[in-house]
């Protein structure tokens, strides 16, 4: 194989940063309350102008004769191999609700002299707070103007990927298996593994390019569970409630009390898992508790349910008139729980990341990505570094070289897979 570990080739042979300043000039944000596929009309925008990218490149569809993207946004495309075998590499078109990318302006800073970087609007990115600044002295940063975020994630998975596209076109002897492409909307907004083409993309194993800074890998993500309590009081004049009301509010108080405050989010990092409650709605004589569970651990997780559930059933034994109901339903499983079924996976991965020069930085994600849907799906897709950092707001930014770093890894990937065949 022939390792890339020089990004500057990357930046010099490739159109990365071209593409990626063009993406994000699109607004492509998604929205939660729209019950369209996309979720915003806007992103398809961004996905006409990759198909017809794709197909300039020379790639073919998926199924069809040229790329092209299917009715809900989802854009495919595919490089035909010299080794046998199949993967697939995915980005996603969307950004973030939380804040605006209507308008996005990109500002280039050429060789980054180490200090804080002004953006704009009162926004400074600061060394001494963003420690992965202090190691992007030299390179060329790109940042926002302040009024909006930058769309680093994930349009650098995007230029990243469409970098790799670029080599492997120029260079047929790379040894390479068929490598499928898919750009996917409303990934920020949890949907983007909904309306997945899976049967169609028909991939062993795929990677999201969607992580942040140099060498972030990430195997792991969340197990997570919603849970609903639903507690049901007695309803009584309170002028003559005295030994008959069972106020159902008072129980919920009673309930929240009780969870462990060292297990809630605001006291928990790294791989220490947590009960959350996220709403309450009601009045006396009903209310809703709705909680999110998280853990690593698949089995703590449901361990954390029925801690719940035991909780429950210390109201019901101190108040038997007071209706109490547990639900929980599973909303994700941490990738792992399948991936450490296909050890190989994460060690082509790493491999790839070291053949760049880099260091894999292994991050467990304390959250879900469209990954751990597809993973649990059936295609084992694990993330890789795309540059960005300060993701969904404003002081979000990349360097250049961290993105050709990532179009290295990609392409280094693709090489160790064709070995394999
Ligand atoms: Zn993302």
């Amino acid at each position: 194989m022939r390792a890339f570990a020089d990004p500057t080739e990357i930046l010099l042979r490739t159109k990365v940063v071209e593409r990626f300043l063009s993406y994000v000039r699109l607004d492509t944000q998604s929205d939660e309350a729209s019950a369209t596929c996309p979720s915003t009309a806007k992103q398809l925008e961004l996905g006409r102008q990759l198909a017809a990218e794709l197909t300039s490149l020379g790639l073919s569809g998926v199924g069809e004769a040229s790329p092209s993207m299917d009715a809900n946004g989802y854009v495919l495309a595919e490089l035909s191999g010299n080794a046998p075998g199949r993967i697939g590499l995915c980005a996603h078109i969307d950004t973030a609700p939380q804040f605006t990318g209507t308008g996005v302006s990109p500002r280039v800073h050429e060789r980054y002299g180490g200090g804080p970087i002004e953006v704009g609007e009162g926004i400074v990115i600061d060394p001494t707070e963003t420690a992965e600044l202090a190691e992007c002295v030299g390179d060329a940063i790109i940042t926002t103007d302040g009024r909006t975020l930058l769309g680093a994630d994930d349009k650098s998975g995007i230029a990243a990927i469409m970098g790799a596209l670029e080599i492997l076109v120029a260079e047929p002897s790379l040894r390479r298996p068929t490598v499928r492409v898919c750009f996917n909307p409303d990934e920020e907004i949890g949907r983007g593994a909904n309306r997945f083409p899976l049967e169609r993309f028909d991939c062993p194993v795929a990677f999201t390019a969607d992580g942040g800074f140099t060498g972030e890998i990430n195997l792991e993500t969340f197990s997570a569970d919603k849970a609903v309590i639903t507690l049901t009081g007695v309803s009584v004049h309170p002028g003559t409630a005295k030994g008959k009301m069972v106020n159902a509010l008072t129980y919920a108080g009673k309930l929240l009390a009780s969870l462990p405050m060292a297990e809630s989010p605001e006291c928990t990092e790294g791989r220490d898992g947590f009960f959350h409650p996220v709403n309450i709605s009601g009045d006396a004589a009903a209310c809703r508790i709705q909680l999110i569970l998280r853990d690593f651990d698949t089995a703590v997780l449901k361990e954390r349910g029925r801690r719940l559930e035991a909780l429950c059933a210390a109201l019901r034994a101190e108040e038997p008139r007071l209706g109490v109901r547990l639900e929980v339903t599973e909303q994700y499983r941490n990738m792992h729980d399948v991936l450490s079924g296909h050890p190989e996976t994460a060690a082509l991965l790493e491999r790839a990341v070291r053949a760049a020069g880099i260091a894999p930085n292994l991050k467990p994600i304390r959250g879900g990505t469209d990954g751990s849907r597809l993973t649990a799906m059936g295609m084992p897709t694990p993330n890789l570094f795309a540059g960005g950092v300060n993701f969904h707001g404003p002081a979000e930014w990349i360097s250049t070289r961290v993105l050709a770093q990532s179009t290295c890894a990609i392409l280094n990937l693709v090489q160790l897979y064709g070995e394999r065949g």
